[in-house]
């Protein structure tokens, strides 16, 4: 089946008792214990969260999915599958609450991790120790757009017993089959694309097989207990019906606006992989069906010129996060860690879905305020 099937198929049930076509929300936390029930207490499991969880492993082709309260929480229960003296190899721009992730609260438990440029394959080669459990990286990244080259790290990663992780949050399933171009788990925050309308916070983990790292997911699912409500997993299913018609016009949308920014004066550097002269471009147009709906603009004047922008638009909305119907930009430099490499004159586009007309001629009177 094509995606667009999948996204509407997949978890679906009819009720029993109603015959209700669209799925009811269950919110019990316990159930009758008469040694026939499926179900027992929902933070173990909840069959609002199954039906989730059934229809993520199949927009992903994965094993199974196993979903969290939030993508930080899916991200934490991947690392916490290693433990005491091993090593993960993370992208030199993983998303800033990973990279604190791995430097305070999984550094107090002993694992050990380092950075590298995940386009430089030398350099990950090189990067690799005795105990490298783990390669993560996030195609593309947050803030930069820089595209790894999954299949590539994916042989390198294999070759030392390692696995590859990727988050694939800012290309969602729809554009990027992360397992089948060779990675063993992805991520994604489902409060993004997957939701899709900025009104629930979650996150997934999809595994290729069966198995050990799938067992310790789920144990960190059910013992950690970062689960999702039943409320949330409704609203996420709900979003997903929908995904790949969203994608088709944020990709759209973010093309034209794309092609707009990058020849404005007051714009010196965008970084979109779908622009020819993008340096990840070629891995772009190879393993993604398209570019997204993404793209950060350094403006010309630095940090007080890209405020001034983000607060002079009148429908892109200032606000963090990405992936809703509606289009938001964010001056990202001071919402990050003091350690951010992120430029000051960057910010950060969520192209949404209104009409891209409309969102054109917002961002150019923005820019003329500068
Ligand atoms: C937002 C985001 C996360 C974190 O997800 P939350 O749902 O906010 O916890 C992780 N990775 C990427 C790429 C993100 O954009």
């Amino acid at each position: 089946m094509n995606i667009e099937t999948i996204a509407i198929q997949a978890g679906r049930t009819i009720d029993k008792a109603t015959g209700a076509v669209m799925p009811p929300i269950h919110l019990s936390s316990t159930y009758l214990r008469d040694n026939e029930q499926e179900f027992v207490y929902s933070r173990v499991g909840n069959p609002t969260r199954n039906a989730l969880e059934e229809c993520l492993a199949a927009l992903e082709d994965g094993a199974e999915a196993v979903a969290f309260a939030s993508g930080m929480a899916a991200v934490a229960a991947v690392f916490q599958t290693l433990g005491k003296g091993d090593h993960v190899l993370l992208a030199d721009d993983t998303y800033f609450g990973v990279r604190e992730l791995v430097n305070d609260l999984l550094a107090r438990w002993g694992l050990e991790h380092s950075l590298v440029d995940m386009t430089d394959l030398e350099a990950v080669k090189a990067a690799i120790r005795p105990n490298t459990r783990l390669l993560w990286i996030e195609t593309p990244s947050n803030p930069m757009l820089k595209i790894s080259d999954i299949a590539a790290i994916a042989s390198i990663a294999h070759e030392s017993g390692a696995l590859l992780g990727v988050d694939g949050t800012w290309a969602t399933p729809m554009l990027q089959p992360a397992l089948a171009l060779g990675a063993d788990v992805v991520v994604h925050s489902t409060t993004k694309y997957l939701g899709g309308h900025s009104d629930l916070t979650g996150g997934v983990v999809v595994v290729k097989e069966q198995g050990e790292l799938l067992e310790k997911v789920r144990f960190v699912q059910g013992i950690g207990g970062g689960v999702p409500s039943g409320f949330d997993c409704w609203l996420l299913l709900r979003g997903i019906r929908t995904l790949p018609y969203r994608m088709r016009g944020h990709c759209a949308n973010a093309r034209q606006v794309a092609h707009f920014l990058a020849d404005h004066p007051k714009v010196h550097t965008i970084y979109y992989p779908g622009l020819e002269d993008h340096p990840n471009h070629d891995v772009a147009k190879r393993q993604m069906r398209d570019f997204g709906g993404m793209l950060s603009i350094r403006v010309v004047g630095g940090a007080d010129s890209a405020d001034k922008v983000a607060a002079s638009t009148k429908i892109f909305w200032r606000a963090t996060s990405l992936g809703g119907v509606e289009s938001l930009i964010e001056h990202r430099a001071p919402v990050e860690d003091e350690n951010t490499k992120t430029p000051w004159d960057l910010l950060r586009i969520s192209v949404g879905l209104e009409h891209p007309d409309d969102l054109i001629a917002d961002l150019a009177q923005a820019l003329s305020k500068i």
